[in-house]
């Protein structure tokens, strides 16, 4: 009797992440309950109809993306959820400021908390690189098998080493390891977060006015990039209240800037502000306030100034447009260029003569990165998942077991 593994859905999507692992004595594992990316605002019922509901199970959730955790509250309320610490506050974050606040909690384990068991289970988090903060790799142990879950991962952020650091004393014998391979079939070159670092530094010098820069407030790798850079260039970071609040559950304890760092400042905001008085979060705003900007202070500024549509009309009633002395950067995947949303602050600052620019680098491996990273870790047998080119990109990445959704594998 052996471990039996099923990927209830991921084998041919990026996202909706939903691994099984089942153990010979009866015990379960299920290693994220992710929403689909293309699951419409508002649907419910989208846990995969392959996992069974009726028996017990423990979840594991690898880092604070949606297409990881966004069904958690569909899930069986006994079953227990752990994630990381710093996952479980940003899942927290997110939860609050799209108003479905969790009803779910976490149990969590730290980066440094090494192995713990579950029912007859070993599990090992093992931090990693990617554009979330608090990511996973997870080595599951059980029946005499070692099954290892890359989670969404990536090597070239700023927390690099502890992948080239994995890749070089690899965890031993593993039977699977499962991988994702969102960016197989492209073969643009990703670009370090250290170098994205130095674009920054080149596009603040050159732009005589301020820099708008659209990124994601949950982006931390990013966040720290446009901070490092903005201070090389005697610049101030300007960061909406959603951005701030995000840096101030997770930064305690980190490095990471937050308000109350020199060269960072929360643009406090009528729309976001009364956003978060309505959440009853009035003693949030109180703290805000010593780090606090106007936005007519932007006016005729050199800040790098955060900007996502929701904060086009407070800097408008302030005074605050693009002009020609101005940039704007556009830090995200490109494909989001195409949402209404997006598509209106490009069109803000380009009808109005500022420079658009597009520095932004991806929060996954490359397909060399995924392909030294298989070959560093040996295993038996890769299972594909988080991906649409896996079928095309197979070789380089040793035996393959291609399993369909909900098909079950025996782990021998
Ligand atoms: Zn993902
Ligand atoms: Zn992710």
């Amino acid at each position: 009797m052996s471990l039996r593994l099923t990927v209830h859905r991921g084998t041919r999507q990026v996202g909706g992440c939903c691994i099984e692992i089942a153990h010979p004595a009866g015990d379960r594992l299920i290693l994220d309950a992710g929403r689909p990316l293309d699951a419409p605002d508002g649907a419910t019922g989208l846990l995969p109809q392959s996992l069974d509901r009726s028996h017990p199970a423990t979840v594991l959730i690898s880092h604070p993306h949606q297409d990881h955790w966004g069904l958690v509250e569909e899930l069986p309320p006994a079953w227990p959820i752990w994630t990381g610490s710093g996952s479980a506050k940003l899942i927290a974050a997110t939860a609050d400021i799209t108003r479905h606040p969790l009803t779910r909690t976490f149990q969590t384990w730290h980066s440094r908390s090494g192995s713990f068991a579950i029912g007859p289970f070993v599990v090992t988090p093992i931090l990693t690189d990617h554009s979330a903060f608090d990511a996973y790799m997870l080595l599951v142990e059980g029946a005499g098998k070692r099954i290892l879950y890359t989670g969404d991962f990536r090597r070239h952020g700023r927390k690099s080493v502890l992948v080239d650091r994995m890749m070089g004393n690899p965890p031993p014998n593993i039977d699977v390891l499962v991988t994702e391979g969102t960016n197989l079939g492209s073969d643009k070159p990703v670009t370090t977060e250290a170098e994205l670092e130095g674009e920054f530094v080149d596009l603040f010098r050159r732009t005589g006015g301020r820099v708008f820069v659209a990124w994601s407030a949950q982006n931390i790798d990013r966040t720290v990039t446009l901070y490092r850079a903005a201070k090389r260039t005697g610049r101030m970071l300007v960061v909406d209240l959603y951005t701030a609040d995000v840096l101030d559950r997770i930064s305690p304890g980190t490095g990471v800037p937050r308000p109350g760092f020199s060269n960072l400042k929360v643009v406090v905001t009528k729309g976001l502000g009364n956003y978060y008085r309505r959440l009853g979060m009035e003693d949030f705003i109180e703290r805000m306030v010593p780090y606090g900007i106007s936005a007519k202070k932007l006016v005729g500024g050199r800040h790098v100034a955060m900007l996502r549509r929701a904060l086009i009309a407070d800097y408008q009633r302030s005074g605050v447009v693009p002009t020609a002395d101005d940039a704007f950067n556009f830090s995200m995947w490109r494909g989001y260029l195409s949402e209404p949303d997006v598509a209106e602050v490009l069109e803000w600052c380009q009808a109005r003569g500022a420079e658009v620019a597009y520095i932004h680098t991806s929060g996954h491996a490359s397909p060399a990165d995924l392909r030294a990273f298989a070959a560093a870790i040996r295993p038996r047998v890769t299972v594909p998942v988080h991906g649409v080119k896996w079928d095309e990109e197979l070789q380089g990445f040793g035996t393959i077991r291609r399993l369909a959704d909900a098909e079950m594998m025996v782990v021998r």
